[in-house]
């Protein structure tokens, strides 16, 4: 006999795991998708183990396995524990995270009437109770949503435990079908010869079957076979003709899979490599080493290059040697960076041999991408976050650009992994390489370099692509800061400084584009009463309400944490003046300032509320790429990932948006973005300017962005660290409780506080401490009322598996936000 050692799919603690014996008749393996009784239940789970012996005296059968081929590989089940261990969640929802999305099967319970039912109880049956036993006789089997629909829900199952309790009904357990199936299409083709097919043509026009003729024709001419939807579409409803056809045995209609390619239909011109540059040339030369397995496998590499340096460049290039070796890669961009332009420039290099991976795909394209890249059908996998766990075989490289993202963590559900920590063990359980590109690495990586955890390779210029098409060293764009308040002074009220409207003009005299950057949206950031000073709120978040001027909905005030909606206020609700303000200035407002100030001009504005639709990024970059506008404003969008050659100036209009932010990351966040607008300008031949208007010059997060020092920011935000013992010099944990209650959040805050802190006191674990509990920065989202404590120390951790955590918490390891 032998035994599993299963995660099932319920909450548990992290790592835990339950022991099942395996049948003689069911072949299991580590990796496999299995069902499993689990109290009157029945569950999916994982197999994290085979084993001899089981962990547990008395086992349950394993019912079934889900799919002969396992779905984890080994590498997935080691990888599965530690996200488990590391960020404290069940190994389910780990392992969850490796499968396609959509194909989470779970088990439902179906009903079937008693075939020789107990006399006595047939006849104490009520009137429902026997409207629903007939309704289960007249069927073979009933599910649990069936009843509901008709019954509904708290009657469907009060009354289906009691026909099951009276022994009429009896419940067997079944999966629920996978919601995502592989697509089939219906072709036909020949089933005879050409010759004969020609002759047959004939001999059909002339007895007038004349559609007949025109299909059997149509299909003559494409080899392979024709969607029977195209047939439809050419010739109206094809299928009485076509089954004349097919009965006579010209034609065979069969159905094929179809593959919802999300790179279908589109040409990727191929590209080659360039030559090196001096710098490029020496991070290769690392990376190539150990690429070559000159060196330990497993290295991690930070790629330390302003934008446009020519990293991508050696991602490609080490690309194609992964591949050369018949190794596979796996490429993480931010969502927001895959863009037709980023997808062509792997595409280009590796023509029919990448998958893509957003989360935009349907779950249909997903799960064929899913099936087709475990086949081992792609040589690289681009795509963002989750596609870390894509089940790339003979992994061999995993590149992470603009690894300082946010966005690489996950917020919610549990695991709230972080995809540049899972990258980092995926390659030690693989050999993998991995290189992390960026141009402001966040500071714990850069940290990490210096201190050799990381390889740090640097490329320090921008590339300059000259007459003869070799890449040489480019200037950076020359910045100016501009001291708003200086402006004020002198008597400039308007939202351009003297500088920055110059700049403006000039650059639209000679027909060159400009990006205006403001990371706020709407028109007005906030609502006034001119006499109360009454401020309008979101009503179940706390948050200021931003006033929206614009069709289609018209104007209104939207809350930007939870999307509440109302109509602009006509009085202030507290002292009923209707001397209403409406004050900052948000991207929509922005437009219209633009418009008085450049008449001339035309602008196109990116930002969440024009960029709704599915390709409406893809659009709005394409009309200004094809110079339709001349000015282009937006909100941190515009900062990722583009070239966009025509632009010589970027306009940042007030840099000092999120500077005040509560959160210990505020200021990094503010230079990276600065960093990035900045980077937009000058892509092409001409060198490019940036104005940064600002309210605090002296910042330093604001100065070294001007100054584009990276070092210069580094230090003092390390110092500032350093002081406060902040990571890198601690790590955090966050556990965050959400209620509706305000004294009932604060009370399980101050609970959880209590326990912690006894264990703490308990095992005395050096340099950790307890912060909180308080109400978090944003106190309330959506009527819910937020309380969190932090464990900040060398390895909280160790503090945090002493407790068990109750329901409703959540736990966030190393957190990127603490709002
Ligand atoms: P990054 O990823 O750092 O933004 P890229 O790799 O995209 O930089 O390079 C910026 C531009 O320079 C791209 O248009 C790229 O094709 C070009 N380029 C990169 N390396 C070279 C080179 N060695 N010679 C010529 N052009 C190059
Ligand atoms: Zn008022
Ligand atoms: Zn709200």
């Amino acid at each position: 006999m032998s035994y599993a050692e299963v995660a099932v799919g319920i909450r548990t603690e992290p790592g835990r795991t339950f022991s099942y014996s395996i049948p003689r008749d069911l072949a299991v393996r580590k990796g496999h998708a299995v069902q499993v009784p689990f109290g009157p239940r029945q569950l999916p789970g994982f197999v994290f183990e085979v084993t001899e012996l089981p962990g547990y005296p008395e086992t349950r059968d394993i019912a079934r396995v889900i799919d002969t081929q396992p779905w984890l590989t080994d590498a997935q089940v080691e990888l599965a524990r530690w996200i488990s261990g590391h960020y404290h969640a069940s190994l389910y929802s780990a392992a969850s995270l490796m499968i396609p999305p959509g194909f989470r099967q779970r088990v439902v319970a179906v009903y079937r009437a008693t075939p020789e039912p107990p006399q006595t109880s047939l006849e104490s049956l009520d009137d429902r109770q026997e409207l629903l036993l007939h309704y289960a006789r007249d069927r073979k089997q009933v599910g649990q949503g069936e009843v509901e629909a008709r019954f509904g829900k708290r009657p469907a199952s009060v009354l289906l435990g009691q026909l099951v309790r009276k022994r009429l009904l009896s419940r067997a357990w079944e999966w629920r079908k996978p919601t995502v199936q592989a697509k089939f299409a219906n072709y036909a083709s020949l089933a005879v010869e050409r010759t004969q097919a020609l002759e047959e043509t004939e001999r059909l026009a002339a007895s007038r079957a004349v559609k007949q003729a025109k299909l059997l024709n149509a299909i003559l001419e494409q080899a392979g076979g024709v969607p029977l939807s195209d047939l439809n579409q050419r010739f109206g409803p094809s299928r009485p003709a076509l089954k004349a056809l097919e009965e006579r045995g010209i034609v065979a209609v069969h159905q094929e899979r179809v593959e919802r390619d999300p790179l279908a239909n589109r040409q990727y011109p191929a590209t080659r490599p360039h030559d090196l540059t001096d710098d490029q040339q020496r991070a290769w030369e690392q990376i190539g080493k150990a690429l070559d397995r000159e060196e330990p496998p497993g290295s991690l590499f930070l790629l330390h290059g302003v934008t446009g340096s020519g990293k991508t460049e050696l991602y490609l290039n080490a690309l194609q040697r992964v591949v050369d070796q018949g190794r596979k890669g796996i490429v993480l961009v931010p969502e927001i960076s895959l863009t037709p332009q980023t997808i062509a420039r792997f595409a280009g290099r590796f023509p029919g041999r990448v998958a893509v991976l957003h989360s935009r795909l349907t779950p249909g394209q997903h799960f064929d991408e899913w099936w087709r890249i475990r086949e081992g059908e792609f040589d690289v996998v681009v795509g963002s976050r989750g596609a870390i766990f894509a089940p790339q075989p003979n992994l061999g490289l995993i590149v992470l650009d603009e690894e300082h993202e946010w966005t690489y963590k996950q917020q919610d559900p549990q695991p709230r992994y972080h995809a540049r920590a899972v990258a980092g063990k995926l390659a030690e359980l693989t050999g993998a390489t991995v290189i992390m590109g960026s141009a402001t690495p966040q500071i714990e990586s850069y940290h990490k370099a210096l201190s050799g955890e990381y390889r740090l390779l640097e490329l320090p210029d921008r590339i300059v692509v000259q007459e003869d098409g070799q890449g040489g060293a480019g200037a950076l764009p020359r910045v100016e800061l501009v001291d708003m308040r200086q402006e004020l002074k002198k008597g400039n009220r308007s939202v351009f400084s003297r500088a920055l409207s110059r700049g403006m003009t000039d650059a639209l005299e000679r027909k060159e584009q400009v990006i205006l950057f403001l990371n706020r949206r709407g028109a007005a950031t906030f609502v006034q009463c001119r006499d109360c000073g009454y401020v309008a709120r979101c009503k179940r978040c706390d948050s200021t309400m931003t006033y929206h001027g614009e069709a289609p909905r018209g104007a209104h005030l939207l809350c930007h944490q939870c999307g509440y909606r109302t109509p602009p206020p006509v009085h202030c609700p507290d002292c009923w003046s209707s001397n209403i303000r409406y004050m900052g200035l948000g991207t929509e407002r922005l437009e219209t300032e633009v418009g008085k100030a450049f008449p001339g001009a035309t602008t196109l504005r990116w930002d969440r509320d024009v960029t709704r639709g599915h390709d409406s990024h893809e659009k709005i970059m394409e009309q200004f790429l094809g110079r339709k506008a001349d000015i282009l404003i937006g909100t941190q969008m515009i900062a990722k990932g583009l070239h966009l050659p025509g632009v010589t100036l970027v306009g940042v209009v007030n840099a000092d948006i999120g500077l005040y932010s509560p959160e210990f990351r505020a200021g990094e966040r503010v230079f990276q973005v600065l960093c990035q607008v900045a980077g937009r300008s000058g892509r092409g031949a001409s060198r490019g300017q940036v104005i940064i208007q600002t309210y605090s010059p002296g910042n330093y997060a604001v100065a070294s962005a001007a100054a584009q020092d990276y070092k210069a920011f580094y230090n003092q935000e390390l110092g500032l660290r350093m002081e406060t013992r902040l990571p890198p010099f601690s790590q955090l944990v966050r556990l965050l409780y959400m209620h509706t209650n305000a004294a009932y959040a604060q009370r399980e805050a101050q609970r959880m506080h209590h326990t912690l802190a006894e264990q703490l006191e308990q095992w005395a674990f050096p340099g950790t401490k307890l912060v909180g509990p308080a109400p978090a920065p944003l106190e309330r989202i959506r009527g819910r009322y937020r309380w969190h404590v932090i464990i900040q120390g060398p390895d909280p951790n160790l503090l945090l598996s002493k407790v068990s955590i109750p329901e409703g918490w959540a736990v966030d390891v190393d957190p990127v936000q603490l709002l």
